[in-house]
């Protein structure tokens, strides 16, 4: 037997009706098609070599993914956080590692989407949406992990641009993507509230790449050091105003944090067919797996723990798109819960698949190790409940 083959149960094991339009319908099926046509094949290769996927890259321009989360007025198709995220759990169904290289873009063009100018939109999105350009979102450094805030990459104010000097850790598509937001201090005194974002291009002088992490999981998606050295950026290049960068890039969390939870909603998915397959055909006993009641107790709650967090992403994604003002809580809500589903899902598909769960012949030990990164990226999954329950207490103390 062998899981590269994969049944058409997915549609069917969606429970829910989420009433999603003609157009959301269409681009979840193309995404699906490239995932099961073409990223499928080579999933397995791509976790071995660590390569990046260029080909995959292409495969999903020809098929306008890229243009998804770009707007109509620079040649993309004007989607929301809904559309991007059905995307993402189309692809993580298949490979967590690609759904990573596609949706990071998303990530490394919303600040300039958002605070950008005409200008840079011009420059910059038409290339993003046909899939010539890909991006990237640099933030975290050495320093400054869950304290983001605590970052040392500084940007100096110099006759027409800044002069950018630091080091940018574990960034996805680093040393791959041409366009990098970066955030740096253009204000060291004032610290986050001195912390601007800047718009660089690889191949800028003084800008070059450190190692390639070898990671546990995700592994063709590319996560590398950016070391800036004297590197120049023209004042065009700024994204909004100065000091505003931290704040542009907590707006940017609170957006793509349903991404993160429907990459996490994708893998939990084929994890969760892969184990009904095996289970089905398995037999053990005289009879097959699926019939013992302790394996369909786990099965039991993969479904409803599954669909249970594709209700919070979808509803948290549909709040965003609907203009709700405020939305930090909802959206680390959808991340948390389903990357701790999808741990607990891909963990409990290998335990009930056996030794064959635990060999790299087959998808659920890659599943699981893709799982992880869920919990960890995008505000660490400690971090966020912490910032929960603080809204919890504000809300308590405001009715008092
Ligand atoms: C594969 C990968 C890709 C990434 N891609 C990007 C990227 O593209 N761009 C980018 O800017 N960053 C990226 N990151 C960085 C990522 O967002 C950080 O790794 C993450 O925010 C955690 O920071 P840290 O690794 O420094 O861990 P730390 O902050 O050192 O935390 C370590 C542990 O301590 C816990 N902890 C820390 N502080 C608290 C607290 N106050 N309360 C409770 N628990 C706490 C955390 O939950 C965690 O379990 C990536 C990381 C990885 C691994």
């Amino acid at each position: 037997m062998t899981w590269q083959a994969i049944t058409q149960q997915g549609e069917g094991s969606v429970f829910l009706e989420y009433f999603l339009s003609e157009e959301q319908k269409t681009i979840k099926n193309l995404a699906r098609r490239v995932a099961e046509e073409r990223v499928l094949p080579v999933r397995a290769e791509l976790d071995e070599t660590e390569e990046f996927p260029w080909a995959i890259m292409k495969d999903l321009a020809d098929a306008d993914m890229f243009r998804v989360f770009v707007p109509e007025e620079f040649e993309g198709l004007g989607g929301g956080c809904l559309d991007l995220c059905l995307v993402t759990e189309e692809l993580s169904r298949i490979c967590g590692a690609i759904a990573t290289c596609y949706a990071v873009n998303a990530l490394g063009c919303y600040t300039l989407i958002e605070f950008g100018t005409e200008a840079q939109k011009r420059k910059y999105l038409p290339d993003i949406a046909a899939g010539r350009k890909l991006t990237a979102f640099a933030l975290t450094e050495p320093t400054a992990g869950s304290d983001a805030g605590n970052i040392k990459t500084t940007a100096e104010k110099v006759e027409g641009g800044y002069v950018l000097n630091g080091t940018k850790q574990f960034i996805t598509n680093g040393g791959e993507a041409e366009i990098y937001t970066v955030i740096a201090l253009t204000d060291k005194a004032r610290g986050a509230r001195g912390a601007s974002a800047l718009i660089v291009e690889k191949g800028a002088e003084g800008f070059s790449f450190g190692k390639k992490e070898k990671k546990m999981g995700i592994r063709a998606s590319a996560t590398r050091e950016l070391i800036f050295r004297n590197c120049f950026v023209p004042e065009e290049n700024l994204i909004g105003k100065e000091g505003m960068g931290f704040l542009q890039a907590m707006k940017l969390f609170d957006r793509s944090r349903p991404g993160i939870g429907a990459q996490a909603l994708g893998i939990a998915q084929g994890a969760m067919e892969a184990a009904v397959d095996y289970t089905q055909q398995r037999i053990q006993f005289g009879q097959p797996l699926i019939s013992l009641p302790v394996v369909q107790d786990i099965l039991g709650d993969m479904a409803t723990h599954i669909e249970a967090a594709r209700a919070l992403i979808y509803a948290a994604a549909r709040s965003i798109d609907g203009g709700v003002k405020r939305f930090t809580e909802e959206s680390a809500m959808a991340k948390v819960f389903a990357s701790d589903v999808a741990m607990k899902v891909t963990t409990d598909a290998v335990q009930i698949c056996g030794g064959p769960g635990y060999m790299r012949d087959y998808p659920l030990e890659k599943m699981m190790r893709d799982a992880k990164i869920t919990q960890i990226y995008e505000g660490s999954n400690q971090v966020l409940r912490n910032a929960i329950a603080l809204e919890l207490r504000k809300r308590k103390a405001r009715t008092e």
